[in-house]
């Protein structure tokens, strides 16, 4: 067993901790109250490898395994604690690589150089307005053959990245239903582009939090898609979801520990020099306490998500794991580490006092992001603990 860092991995922490400290965190603000990621950070963000670096040298990306893709994950969510700019990493990033490992050659080629090099988007599109959480049972998008290629109908809802898609151009990697009659054995993963796309209709919602990337929806009508855009092989499309969701899952964990982490490291500088009844705040128990509880939380969340992490590149590079074993130490990580880190900026705005409910600090921009993926993006909270309960219980009491 071994907890420490390879060189290699320190090396990218520190260089991509400094780019971040030094490009994005003075934009977070602006992120937020503009709703956007400006095109010049983007840029940036191409130009540092840190667009879906885990996509293949010979597409732009950097062949990137998970512990390095988590690392960048936790430092982009601790430069940019709204976490608008870490979804779009992230989202780029898990289903970047399914892409990279299930499309043909020909389809690669046409958008996945675009999306490292930061000129295109690449999203993913499993949610339904009937249901994200039981995606085999929810799903009404489908596909059918026809001349060669692939009818598409249906909606899809509550899907990260839709304006940044209508203004960059890519696609949503796009589950569907190819056999019906065959429920989780049924799906099949298409390329949707959106921009200037006649046979689609796009939404947008407001959300309250992450604001400088988008969540919408968009509705497929007699969407008529060439062979070339379907995603690896037919009626295998939930079996990549799933494994895209953990990749997912890992990264999320990491960049909730690097948010909760910023905020802690903040709170802590304020409660030195703010002084009450004589004394610093830190002095008193009431506050450090919480602090060393939080911390402790911190260090949890964060040995659970590189463990996922460790896990799942032992699974690519080794075949030492089963994808279900990851998934599983996934959802763990994914089960706490959102919690811990809205505990853990809910309690550092408490010891800011009034300051903390003002937009001086921060803070209350990663109390409402870190809040969407403890509420469901990528996987509600019960559904993590289906995953984990199912192992523990045994699937025969699933209900
Ligand atoms: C900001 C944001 C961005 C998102 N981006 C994307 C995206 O890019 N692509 C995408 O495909 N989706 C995206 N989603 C959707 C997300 O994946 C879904 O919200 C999630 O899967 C839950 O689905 P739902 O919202 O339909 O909730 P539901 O499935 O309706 O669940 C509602 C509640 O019931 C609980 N629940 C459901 N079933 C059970 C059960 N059997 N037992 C106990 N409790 C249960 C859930 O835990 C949840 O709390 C995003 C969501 C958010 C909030």
């Amino acid at each position: 067993m071994n907890f420490g860092w390879s060189k290699e991995e320190q090396m990218w922490r520190r260089t991509v901790r400094d780019f971040a400290q030094k490009k994005i965190t003075p934009r977070s603000r602006e992120i937020d109250s503009t709703g956007h990621i400006p095109d010049e950070t983007i840029h940036d963000l191409a130009e540092m490898g840190l667009l879906a670096p885990t996509v293949s040298e010979e597409y732009g990306g950097m062949g990137m395994g998970v512990t390095m893709a988590a690392i960048a994950a936790e430092e982009l969510g601790r430069a940019e604690i709204s976490l608008a700019l870490p979804v779009l990493y992230l989202v780029e990033a898990a289903w970047g690589f399914i892409f990279d490992r299930y499309a043909s050659p020909e389809l690669k080629k046409e958008i996945l150089p675009g999306v490292t090099a930061g000129k295109s988007f690449l999203g993913i599109a499993a949610t339904e307005p009937g249901g994200g959480s039981d995606i085999s049972g929810a799903t009404r998008c489908k596909a059918e053959q026809k001349d060669g290629g692939w009818l598409l109908n249906g909606e899809k809802m509550y899907i990260s990245g839709i304006r940044e898609e209508l203004k960059m151009g890519g696609c949503h990697m796009t589950l569907v239903r190819t056999d019906p009659s065959a429920a989780h054995r049924g799906f099949t993963f298409f390329a949707v582009p959106l921009k200037d796309n006649p046979f689609v209709t796009t939404t947008l919602v407001e959300d309250w939090g992450r604001q400088g990337i988008s969540t919408g929806g968009f509705n497929m009508e007699n969407l008529q898609l060439s062979d070339k855009n379907r995603i690896g092989e037919a009626n295998r499309g939930f079996y990549y979801a799933m494994e895209g969701f953990t990749f997912a899952r890992i990264l999320i964990g990491a960049t909730c520990v690097g948010a909760a982490d910023a905020g802690l490291q903040m709170g802590v500088s304020y409660i030195k020099q703010r002084q009450s009844f004589g004394h610093p705040l830190a002095s008193y128990q009431g506050i450090s306490f919480p602090a060393a509880e939080r911390s402790t939380d911190i260090e949890t969340a964060r040995l659970l998500t590189y463990k996922a992490a460790w896990m799942a590149d032992e699974m690519y590079t080794r075949n030492a794991y089963k994808h279900k074993e990851v998934a599983l130490a996934a959802a763990m990580a994914k089960l706490r580490a959102p919690v811990m880190a809205f505990e853990t900026l809910n309690e550092v705005a408490n010891w800011l006092g009034a300051m903390g409910y003002t937009k001086e600090y921060p803070i209350e921009m990663g109390i409402r992001g870190v809040r969407s993926y403890s509420i469901g993006a990528e996987g509600a909270m019960n559904i993590m603990r289906m995953i984990i309960a199912r192992e523990l219980i045994g699937e025969e009491y699933k209900q």
